[in-house]
């Protein structure tokens, strides 16, 4: 029998089993054709369909808007840390920027060689355990944008209100709870998110963009580097990550088939909920994240500080078949990401594990 472990990898991470059994069976044969999806050209009518059949299924799982565009890219959601300044910026309108992290530090490093910026919050003296308050928040009334991280996946925290950016248009980096809860896509005037967490395979990233923004690029940037070309062509201007898009679909299929977002969510903050109380409840583990700011995807621990026993934690959990557990090189620690595809059981085994850890050695 195939040993499948409980992955609570930060990403690439856990894809449902259901849609690897499906793409198993589909392997060799996609429905008839005689080949497999990775075979097949990009321009056959059977992935026209998949690549829109994608699409539709992203808009109707995120409810988002006729006025908004969906592509698939290439180039990960790093890529777009340059990309969005590209497009995005309008000359004499800085860039504003809320710094919570490692992953807005990388979009902060783009920045530098690519517009004017500015930081409207920053809770890098904090160690970014926190996020900021709307008080602390100083948003230019002429940026260009705003970006935030929706998630911060090293860290461990997660905005659970949006920052109100009035009408400067909110550009979201959610590549780490994207399809986790329900969002209102009005709300942003892009949101992009790399596919190797809650969309699928590693490969490819997605972009929701409001049609109008796609539109004040220059012409003169590279036609990989506009919006505009891949919205025009669909995504298909030049070969797709062909693959990753096909189990994107699948992946949207499987949303669907849970009850869509909404009951995703509800599951999501069971799992968060059960997982952060067993740590509050035992005086062996600690968050180091005050509950208010606390993510339901990237749930960090510590072990009294003790890295030798967090690292016989993480060898551990693994020998038990639960594996992934390593906090960032960066952050420390044990991090358990429970993005959508664990379910419940996932969660009370890990606690199960938790509880019999701390018993030799607490
Ligand atoms: N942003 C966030 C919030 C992430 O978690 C990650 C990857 N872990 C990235 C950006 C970078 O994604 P990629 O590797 O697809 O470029």
């Amino acid at each position: 029998m195939t040993k499948r472990v409980i992955n609570f990898s930060a990403g690439p991470s856990a894809i449902p089993l259901a849609v690897l059994e499906k793409a198993k069976e589909e392997l060799l044969d996609y429905n008839g054709t005689g080949m497999s999806v990775m075979e097949m050209s990009h321009r056959s009518k059977e992935f026209t369909e998949i690549i829109e059949k994608t699409e539709a299924g992203l808009r109707e799982n995120m409810a988002i808007p006729d006025d908004y565009e969906i592509i698939f890219i290439q180039g990960g959601a790093s890529l777009q840390f340059a990309m969005v300044p590209m497009n995005l910026y309008e000359k004499g309108k800085p860039v504003n920027i809320i710094h919570t992290g490692l992953w807005t530090k990388k979009a902060i490093g783009e920045l530098k060689n690519l517009t004017e910026y500015r930081i409207a919050a920053s809770t890098e003296a904090d160690g970014y355990r926190r996020l900021p308050s709307e008080s602390e928040i100083n948003i230019d009334k002429n940026a260009s944008y705003l970006h935030i991280v929706s998630n911060n996946t090293v860290v461990g925290t997660q905005w659970k209100n949006f920052p109100k950016s009035g009408d400067v248009p909110l550009v979201a980096d959610m590549s780490s709870d994207i399809l986790s809860r329900e969002i209102d896509v009005s709300k942003f005037g892009l949101i992009f998110a790399g596919a190797q967490k809650n969309i699928g395979p590693a490969g490819a990233a997605v972009v929701i963009i409001r049609r109008d923004l796609a539109e004040r690029a220059s012409e003169k940037l590279p036609i990989m580097m506009q919006y505009r070309t891949y919205i025009e062509n669909k995504s298909l201007y030049n070969t797709p990550p062909t693959f990753t898009i096909y189990i994107m679909k699948l992946v949207m299929d499987w949303i669907k088939s849970q009850g869509g977002v909404k009951a995703i969510e509800k599951m999501n903050i069971q799992k968060a909920d059960l997982l952060y109380n067993a740590i509050d409840e035992s005086p062996f583990y600690q968050s180091p994240i005050a509950p208010e700011f606390r993510s339901l995807m990237n749930v960090v621990m510590r072990i009294n500080r003790s890295e030798e026993l967090e690292s016989k934690f993480v060898k551990e959990a693994d020998r038990a078949g639960l594996s992934g557990l390593k906090g960032h090189r960066l952050a420390g620690g044990i991090r358990a990401s429970i993005y959508n595809a664990l379910d419940i059981n996932a969660v009370k085994k890990l606690i199960e594990f938790m509880k019999e850890f701390e018993k030799k050695n607490g």
